[in-house]
């Protein structure tokens, strides 16, 4: 038979997520999700959860959430878009708003979906050098673009740009769509999400994942002018109109009213992020500053591959990314503080072996 059909499929190479083992005994320190349970209402609401409910389509806009992160954020609802997580925000915001000839801008090392969404809509890119600190600098994002798109925190660096740097980069683009991508800005970065009013074409992305432990639900938000807003949803609407069901609606709402427990969370994880960052220091290992719930790790006399194998075959899972710019490092979520010695005595055994 001819295999000339082959000719009209797309070629790419998808985005590799982290590993999600079966089974327990895992630690698992490869995905940066948050290692405390949600909210207690969250599981209040779930138990109390009847099917009939699942009977009906979801709101079309998921307006009960889009209000409630309004109040939360002192946002107007039409300055507020919610979807399936906000990898879907993303997707959807790079094929409504990256429509030009000219490339789309990004750092040299980020966020890994980035290209393939590129590659997925045709849309050129060019990706920008990072300075030898591993930092972005927002004077080298003033050539002519398509749009630009910053990871804030950077992911994986976990280095954040001050909101005065992000301003810089919005002003010097005012004829392309910026979008900042703030998926881990909750473990003490500043959000720019008060830039919005100041530029009708800025975007900024979040998500539930992280900050508040939902990665399992899909839910991720973007704030920004009701012109982008507007456009996101006719995206949406031409590509799935209900993205969020009414669960995960009800629960993101439960959750971000519980704030008090959310900040709490949070303040543990810095906490941990610091000690394990200077336990590491301690023994040798540069880190980048990060602001992030992970850490990303190097070590001048071993090999990042090779320990990531050790840890593996100790059942500890960290996430390695091999391309050349990257590949001397390990990024290292943070777990509970348990996790995290279980973590730091299997490194520490690693140096000792190499000494023998
Ligand atoms: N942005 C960045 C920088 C991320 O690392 C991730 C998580 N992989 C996401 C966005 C997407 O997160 P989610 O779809 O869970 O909201």
């Amino acid at each position: 038979m001819t295999q000339k059909w082959k000719e009209n499929i797309i070629k790419i190479k998808p985005y590799k997520a982290g590993e999600q083992p079966k089974g327990d005994g895992v630690i698992k320190l490869n995905a940066n999700e948050n290692p405390y349970p949600p909210a207690p209402g969250v599981g209040a609401l779930l138990r109390g959860v009847g099917s009939d409910r699942l009977r009906r389509y979801p709101q079309i806009d998921g307006a009960e959430l889009r209000r409630a992160l309004a109040r939360e954020y002192g946002l107007d609802s039409a300055s507020v878009f919610v979807s399936n997580g906000s990898d879907e925000v993303l997707a959807l915001a790079f094929r409504g708003f990256f429509n030009s000839d000219k490339p789309v801008l990004f750092p040299s090392i980020t966020y890994s979906f980035y290209p393939v969404w590129c590659e997925l809509f045709g849309i050129p890119f060019r990706r920008v050098a990072l300075g030898p600190d591993l930092r972005i600098h927002p004077c080298d994002y003033r050539s002519e673009n398509g749009g630009v798109i910053i990871a804030n925190p950077n992911a994986p660096t976990g280095i954040a740009l001050d909101i005065s740097e992000i301003d810089e980069i919005v002003s010097a683009n005012t004829g392309s769509v910026v979008i900042v991508d703030e998926a881990y800005v909750d473990f003490g970065a500043r959000s720019s999400v008060e830039l919005i009013s100041k530029y009708e074409n800025l975007l900024i992305v979040q998500t539930f994942s992280k900050g508040r432990s939902l990665a399992g639900l899909r839910l991720g938000m973007a704030f920004g002018s009701p012109e982008l807003i507007s456009v996101l949803d006719t995206v949406k609407n031409s590509f799935n109109s209900y993205p969020v069901d009414s669960i995960a609606s009800a629960v993101g709402v439960v959750s971000l009213g519980e704030k008090a427990y959310f900040e709490m969370r949070a303040r543990q994880v810095i906490a941990t992020r610091e000690r394990v960052s200077a336990a590491l220091r301690k023994m040798g290992f540069s880190l980048t500053d990060s602001a992030a719930n992970f850490l990303f790790i190097t070590h001048a006399d071993l090999s990042a591959a090779e320990l990531l194998e050790y840890l593996r075959a100790r059942g500890i899972l960290v996430r390695h990314f091999s391309a050349p710019e990257t590949e001397r490092y390990l990024r290292v979520s943070i777990g509970t503080d348990a996790e995290m010695d279980g973590f730091l005595s299997a490194v520490s055994d690693f140096l000792q072996k190499g000494k023998q």
